[in-house]
C-alpha cells in the first residue's frame, strides 16, 4: 500500500479536520498528522506493529525524530534532570529518539528485509527439515525494557529457500519492536511463511525479561520459552521431536 501526505513536512492539521480529511488545516506535530491518518485507515500501530508504509523517506523519519526529541526533552524535565548543565544528559533526548527509531524499535519503521527465494523444486530438492538459530534484541511493550534470546527456527523445505542470513533478518525485523514473547513467536512464524512458502514450520523462542530482572521481583534466572507450531510441526511427532532434538543439539553446539 502507498500512502500519499500531500507536503507532509509542513502539512498541519487539527485533529478534527484530519478526520474529515479536507487537509485544509493544520496540525502542529507531523506524528499527530501520521497517527490520525492511521485511524483512519483504521490502521493498527500497535508498539509491536510495523508501520513502514507510513513512512515514506528518510526526511520524514529526520522530522519525527526531531519531534520525539522535543518529546524526551520535556520527560526528562519532568524527572527533574538536568539536561542543560549535566554533560552526560545534554545530548540524551536526541539519542532517546535517535536509538528508538533506528536501532530498539527500528522493526516498526522499516520495511520487510528484501528475502530474493531460489527455487527448490528441481529432482534432487532438498526435502530435509532445516533449522536456524538467530540471536534476537527486543523490548517488552509493557516497560521498554530488554528481552534478549535466542530464536529456533525450523521449517521443511517448500518450493522456494531464502538465504540462511534472511531467517535471522526477519526474526530481527519482527523482533526490534514492543513486543510480548507470545506474539513475537507468531510474528516470526508467520513472516517466514510468507518469505518461504513452507507450511510446516517450527519457531521457538527463549529470552529473559529485563522487566522480570532490573525491577519487580529481580529474578536474574528466569527464562521465559514459547512455541509455535504450524503443519507436520504440530500434527506429526516425529517431526515435532526432530525439531526439538535438532534444538537440543545446537544447545550444545552454542549454549545459551
Ligand atoms: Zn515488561
Amino acid at each position: 500500500m502507498v500512502v500519499k501526505f500531500n507536503e507532509y513536512a509542513v502539512k498541519k492539521e487539527t485533529a478534527v479536520d484530519a478526520m474529515a480529511g479536507d487537509g485544509e488545516y493544520k496540525e502542529a506535530y507531523l506524528a499527530d498528522v501520521v497517527r490520525l491518518k492511521m485511524k483512519r485507515d483504521q490502521k493498527r500501530f500497535w508498539a509491536g506493529d510495523n508501520i513502514s508504509e507510513y513512512i515514506l523517506d528518510d526526511r520524514m523519519k529526520d522530522q519525527l525524530i526531531d519531534e520525539a526529541t522535543d518529546a524526551f526533552e520535556l520527560v526528562l524535565d519532568r524527572l527533574l534532570i538536568d539536561r542543560e548543565t549535566d554533560p552526560n544528559s545534554k545530548g540524551t533526548a536526541r539519542r532517546l529518539a535517535k536509538m528508538y527509531f533506528n536501532e530498539i524499535m527500528a522493526g516498526r519503521y522499516e520495511r520487510a528485509p528484501d528475502c530474493t527465494a531460489f527455487p527448490n523444486d528441481s529432482k534432487d530438492r532438498y526435502e530435509g527439515m532445516l533449522v536456524v538459530r538467530s540471536e534476537l534484541r527486543s523490548m517488552c511493550s509493557h516497560h521498554h525494557q530488554p528481552v534478549v534470546g535466542v530464536a529456533y527456527i525450523g521449517i521443511i523445505a517448500a518450493e522456494k529457500l531464502i538465504g540462511l542470513s534472511k531467517y535471522t533478518r526477519i526474526a530481527q525485523w519482527c523482533a526490534r519492536r514492543g513486543t510480548l514473547q507470545e506474539e513475537l513467536a507468531n510474528d516470526i512464524a508467520r513472516e517466514i511463511e510468507k518469505a518461504t512458502g513452507a507450511k510446516d514450520l517450527g519457531v521457538y523462542i527463549q529470552a529473559t525479561h529485563g522487566c522480570c530482572e532490573n525491577r519487580g521481583i529481580m529474578a536474574h534466572s528466569s527464562l521465559t520459552q514459547t512455541t509455535v507450531l504450524k503443519g507436520a510441526f504440530k500434527e506429526d511427532m516425529g517431526t515435532k521431536k526432530e525439531f526439538f532434538d535438532n534444538i537440543k543439539m545446537q544447545q550444545e553446539f552454542a549454549p545459551r
